[in-house]
């Protein structure tokens, strides 16, 4: 059993002070509270580790590479599309693996305890399937089971170039799957999921409106009674046009209108959404996955955060293109957008809860429900996915509660995270991955192989 012993830490009802946390053998939090047996672990600062709401792995190894301008007149999601579909035509079962290694690794040292994985390179180039369906899936669910991050593993739906259901083309031809291929990969990395450790799950993800028609949506969602549905919603103007030209409604207004979204559903990105829909979407339960470095990166556009939560709507955040994997970097830029939008300051903050405090606790309250994960709280029953840090930083020594949280968002630049922990695998210590060399060293081999030129 591992006792970690806190001199101060992030419960469900707030800030505690020396207490302990004994970790069970199934990597579920067992007891909070004092211990018998001497702590084996202590640490200053001790944090729930949350989900990683959604992810596209293979994307990390393009970072840096489409930050040039191209040949078309002005830059834009679309053309960065373009540059990732040909970037990803070269990649290989062993390359998405060993990128996917790199990646886990870097969330795990980044404070994420688990990564929702929508996972949508399927097949081999062209669009022909590997003689394993549900190849790429299993080399997604080695690579967390080699790092030791939690995995909600979410099979993505692609079916269509458009809303004019125009077919896949070019790099695209590897997410192609109709309904019947589909269900039969998802059930496959389903089976492959229970070889992994009792904390992974799965899910069910249809890529977007652009991509999964309604006939489509309807049948993937039959076959989905349980479990997290997750679904990129309104990202981009130009999608939103779409889907009102060819369904006559915009992408929330039609979701909500059609389905019965609830707290099941994670909608990624909802940067283009009317006031409306924005209140609209708060009142379902549902989390609205936030993507704020990829959402800049990208040019998508601003969430309303402020309106949406006053409206006690629920939040997560994501990395998503893995431009940058910083969980604070998450939170402030999600925070700065709204200030640079509203001439504010203090933008999400409550009366009794600062702004950092607000963000932490919906990141992973909104994390564990749209992973389908039992995490984020620092409680009995819990999967042990924890931080622990120190305090006696020159940014952290003389802080204390909310404080702590917000100096490690607005002003400690890259924290020193010295431990982590996923269901209880003791993953990073000393503030490196225990197999950080190894992982580095391959994902290095591999890179000076790959085409740059995209
Ligand atoms: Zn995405």
């Amino acid at each position: 059993m591992q006792i970690i012993h806190a001199k101060q830490g992030l419960m469900p009802d707030g800030w505690h002070r020396d207490f302990e946390v004994a970790i069970g053998a199934d990597g579920r939090i067992a007891q909070v509270g004092p211990q018998v047996s001497a702590p084996t672990q202590r640490v200053d600062l001790l944090l729930p580790a949350p989900v990683n709401l959604h992810s596209h792995a293979f994307q990390r190894a393009m970072a840096g590479l489409t930050e040039a301008r191209g040949p078309d007149p002005r830059d834009s999601f679309w053309s960065w599309r373009r540059l990732m579909y040909q970037f990803l035509d070269q990649l290989t079962p062993e390359n998405v693996q060993t990128i996917a290694a790199l990646v886990y690794m870097e969330m795990l040292e980044a404070g994420y305890g688990a990564v929702a994985e929508f996972h949508y390179l399927h097949h081999d180039v062209g669009g022909v399937p590997y003689a394993t369906l549900s190849e790429m899936s299993d080399r997604i669910i080695a690579a967390a089971i080699d790092t030791g991050i939690g995995l909600t593993l979410l099979p993505v739906m692609y079916q269509f170039g458009g809303c004019d259901l125009r077919p896949l083309q070019g790099g695209q031809r590897r997410f192609d799957n109709d309904p019947d291929r589909f269900l039969r990969l998802h059930g496959a990395a389903m089976v492959a999921l229970t070889r992994g450790p009792a904390d992974f799950t799965g899910g069910m993800a249809p890529h977007s409106l652009r991509a999964v028609d309604p006939n489509g949506l309807r049948e993937m969602l039959e076959h989905a009674p349980t479990g997290p549905i997750h679904m990129h919603l309104a990202e981009q103007v130009a999608e939103v046009d779409e889907v009102l030209a060819h369904l006559g409604a915009r992408p929330t207004e039609w979701l909500l209108a059609n389905h019965a979204v609830d707290d099941r559903w994670c909608l990624i990105h909802c940067t283009q959404m009317t006031d409306i829909e924005t209140d609209a979407l708060a009142a379902t339960g549902a989390v609205a996955g936030l993507c704020p470095l990829t959402e800049s990166s990208l040019g998508d556009g601003i969430f309303n955060g402020t309106r949406y939560l006053g409206q006690g709507g629920r939040i997560g955040v994501g990395s998503d293109s893995n431009i940058q994997i910083s969980l604070f970097e998450e939170l402030k830029t999600l925070e700065y957008s709204q200030r640079l939008r509203d001439l504010s300051r203090a933008a999400l903050a409550t009366q009794d809860r600062s702004t950092g405090r607000v963000m932490f606790d919906a990141a992973v309250r909104g994390g564990a429900q749209a992973g389908g994960r039992d995490n984020g709280r620092i409680a009995p029953g819990a999967w042990a996915d924890l931080i622990g840090l120190e305090t006696d930083t020159q940014w952290l020594c003389n802080r204390d509660g909310d404080a702590l949280l917000d100096s490690l968002i607005f002003a400690a630049g890259q924290p020193s995270l010295r431990d982590v922990w996923s269901a209880g695998r003791h993953v990073v210590k000393e503030g490196r991955h225990i197999r950080r060399d190894a992982i580095i060293y391959d994902f290095t081999k591999m890179m000076m192989q790959l085409e740059t030129r995209v």
